[in-house]
């Protein structure tokens, strides 16, 4: 029986009006958690070191992060990830914690560095140069991230994995400017390894240091390169002719390149692709990329 003082009518849109309020709660509830494109967001902090300032102007004047958000806007994520520049208290280094991913100041100096050496194993452009490796360490890094957002299943080192999804947004998006990317990374992993050129990589003894140094979750500079190096070769090999034909990756290698790439890109389809909004990785993309569902 209903008070008297409310009539029927409103009683039900009282009901009403409760059902809606508790199904909007839901539905609110279940949006915080829905996997969205775009969550990718950027910062470029200032500095600690006055050093770093004309650095960080010219990283941002590239709109480098800006590139990385786009490359990464396709992928569903279920909470936003943030990108950022900072200083590290000159540690050179770059890693994913929590929903941030840390890209230090120090680490572009390096690849800067690297990039206006004169004598360098392959010659290219300095701009070039500092973009690629500067996306191939923000993408290896967003990969984490992205295994841990979306819980993908990893076979072998994660690592690897991280290295192999960096190689595949850059041959994905990076079009006419991918071998000079790929150039600018060889040069700095060779940099890193110690060598000047690619014959060094010929020399009877390599030196590497104690032998716990293979003890690393990384692979060996040299490995990353020539991983590196095989995928690129294995997407197309002949427009990446000249890896193979110029001596950066031995014919032994070079062969299985081919299966080395579809093998990455079925885990790839397999196990990222479900989460990529399809529509908008065309438009980053392009039709007929490596990302594009086949
Ligand atoms: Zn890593």
């Amino acid at each position: 029986m209903l008070p008297k003082f409310l009539p029927d009518l409103e009683w039900r849109s009282l009901f009403t009006l409760v059902g809606f309020c508790l199904a909007w709660g839901d539905l609110v509830q279940a949006q915080t958690v829905i996997a969205e494109p775009n969550r990718i967001t950027i910062a470029y902090e200032a500095p600690q070191n006055p050093a770093h300032r004309s650095l960080a102007e010219a990283m941002q004047a590239r709109r480098s992060l800006e590139l990385v958000q786009t490359i990464l806007s396709p992928i569903r994520l279920p909470k936003p990830l943030h990108i950022k520049l900072a200083g590290c208290d000159g540690e050179i280094n770059a890693w994913f914690e929590g929903q941030t991913i840390t890209l230090c100041y120090e680490f572009i100096e390096w690849t800067v560095e690297t990039a206006r050496k004169t004598r360098k194993p392959i010659e290219v452009a300095e701009d070039i140069a500092i973009t690629g490796t500067f996306l191939e360490v923000a993408l290896h890094e967003s990969a984490h991230a992205i295994f841990d957002y979306l819980a993908i299943p990893i076979l072998g080192r994660e690592e690897d994995a991280a290295d192999q999804m960096a190689a595949l947004w850059l041959l994905s998006h990076s079009g006419p400017r991918t071998g000079g990317f790929l150039a600018g990374i060889v040069n700095l992993y060779l940099d890193e390894a110690g060598l000047k050129n690619f014959k060094q990589l010929n020399r009877p003894k390599l030196r590497f240091g104690r032998a716990t140094a293979f003890s690393d979750a990384h692979g060996t500079p040299i490995q990353r390169m020539y991983n590196t190096l095989c995928l690129a070769y294995g997407s197309d090999p002949d427009a990446y002719r000249a890896i193979a034909e110029k001596g950066a990756l031995p014919a032994e290698r070079a062969e299985g390149c081919e299966g080395e790439y579809r093998q990455v890109t079925h885990a790839f389809h397999t196990l990222i692709a479900p989460h990529v909004d399809q529509d908008l990785a065309r438009k980053v993309y392009g039709n007929g990329a490596p990302l594009a569902r086949p």
